[in-house]
């Protein structure tokens, strides 16, 4: 039998979108209230560098579910409002102009993009994409205007790119590592990766920091640290994200880059949880805490912090999992290579269907597999599960992952 307490539910993005499907699930009888700053119902950000950005689907299609889906729940929204801070020991909720009181909280407030704060910054035609209508300005620029200096490969600075490149625009990135998305794959995906960029008139520049920006009111010129200037009519800047905990400041809930949880999803308070970007978790699998940004995590976050509020005792073990889609590659990644010690590429890289697994002490830690889901699906098990590999036949790919086992 479920109690019947007051859920309130802070940020409405995505793991907020699956927090209220699972309670709905789960027939859940109290009242929950939902507050969050932007206009929106909880929506997907992932179109937001891909499908939204080049225009191919519309702003409903990124709901998590149908608006008439939420219209239709008993919920208590509140739109465009910012949450100041928490009181623990009152179980309130505070926003600028009122109280909430909850007998359940779930943090879910994201992440923000980091800024860079140089000369210039404040210039017209800088961007940053996480949200709905940073993504529409983005889209209308691109599509009004001939160049754009991407800074930052990662992600979503080379996802960017490939939509620039549809839009016919001339696109320069800059990264001041010496590949793209060096933070997490190896250097056979970056070189894939600079590659197909380049082949369609990319040009990058590696080792560079940006130091300012030039323009009158637009943004005309990005300097560099060897005070070079590279003319562009537009920039976006994406150099991650910083966790939203500022919330939980002046409590005893405690952050490290992100809100600390346990594999629970529970805060040091014990009615508390927090999940999604702003979390950072116990993980069982790396046997450290680890703060992910991912679709993967916010949904499996959710669940588990519903199902432990709900009073079924569930853990958070999952393996992660991420993907990209550049072009027509489609870059799924599953687990985490850090601390790898040796690499193997499987597949034809001609064809563009290939996989670099990552292996330490012979045991399988991560896969990224360009274009080949089969290794993608069958990796999560055997990372998950730590099974060892027979290592002979890795290389070959007519032989299945789980033939290997
Ligand atoms: P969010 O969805 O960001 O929701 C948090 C909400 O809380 C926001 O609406 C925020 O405004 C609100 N909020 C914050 N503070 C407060 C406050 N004090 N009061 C009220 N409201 C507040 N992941 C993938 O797995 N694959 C991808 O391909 C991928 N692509 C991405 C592309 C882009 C452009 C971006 C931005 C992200 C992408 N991600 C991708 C990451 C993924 O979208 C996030 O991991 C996911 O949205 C996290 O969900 P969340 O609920 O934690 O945060």
């Amino acid at each position: 039998m479920l109690s019947n307490k007051d859920i309130v539910i802070i940020g409405a993005g995505h793991s907020a979108g699956q927090a209220i499907i699972s309670l709905k699930q789960k027939k859940y009888p109290g009242k929950i209230t939902v507050i969050g700053d932007e206009p929106w119902y909880p929506y997907q950000r992932p179109p937001l560098s891909k499908s939204f950005l080049s225009g191919d689907i519309d702003r409903e299609r990124l709901y998590v579910k149908p608006v008439q889906y939420f219209d239709d729940l008993n919920i208590n929204f509140q739109f465009n409002t910012h949450v100041e801070r928490i009181i623990p020991e009152k179980n309130i909720v505070q926003t600028r102009d009122c109280d909430f009181s909850f007998d359940k909280l779930i943090i879910s407030t994201g992440a923000r993009p980091r800024k860079l704060n140089i000369n210039g910054a404040s210039l017209k035609k800088i961007f940053y994409l996480r949200r709905i209508n940073d993504a529409e300005n983005i889209r209308s620029s691109l599509k009004k205007n001939k160049s754009i200096v991407i800074i930052g490969a990662g992600y979503i600075g080379l996802e960017v790119t490939a939509i620039a490149i549809k839009f016919g625009m001339n696109v320069t990135v800059i990264e001041t590592q010496d590949r793209v998305m060096s933070r997490v794959v190896s250097k056979e995906i970056s070189n894939f990766y600079e590659t197909e960029h380049e082949k369609n008139g990319v040009k990058f520049i590696f080792n560079k920091k940006v130091v300012s920006f030039k323009g009158d009111k637009n943004v005309e010129q990005v300097v560099l640290s060897d005070q070079k200037c590279i003319k562009t009519d537009v920039a976006l800047i994406g150099i991650g994200a910083i966790p939203n905990t500022e919330i939980v400041n002046h409590t005893k809930i405690k952050t490290d880059n992100g809100i600390l949880v346990d594999n629970k999803c529970c805060t040091r308070e014990k009615d508390i949880y927090a999940i999604g970007d702003c979390a950072n978790h116990w993980s069982s699998i790396f046997h450290k805490n680890i703060r992910l940004e991912s679709v993967q995590n916010a949904l499996d976050q959710a669940k588990i912090a519903v199902d432990n509020i709900c009073g079924v005792n569930s853990i958070y073990d999952a393996v992660p999992w991420f993907w990209s889609d550049q072009y027509k590659f489609k870059l799924q990644i599953a687990g985490i290579s850090e601390g790898y010690d040796k690499t193997i590429i499987r597949g034809d890289k001609e064809k563009k269907s290939f996989s670099c697994l990552y292996l330490k002490n012979k045991i399988l830690i991560a896969t990224d597999s360009i274009n080949k889901p089969k290794d993608f699906i069958q990796s999560k098990k055997i990372i998950a599960e730590k099974i060892p590999l027979r290592l002979d036949n890795l290389t070959d790919p007519k032989i299945e992952l789980k033939d290997l086992i």
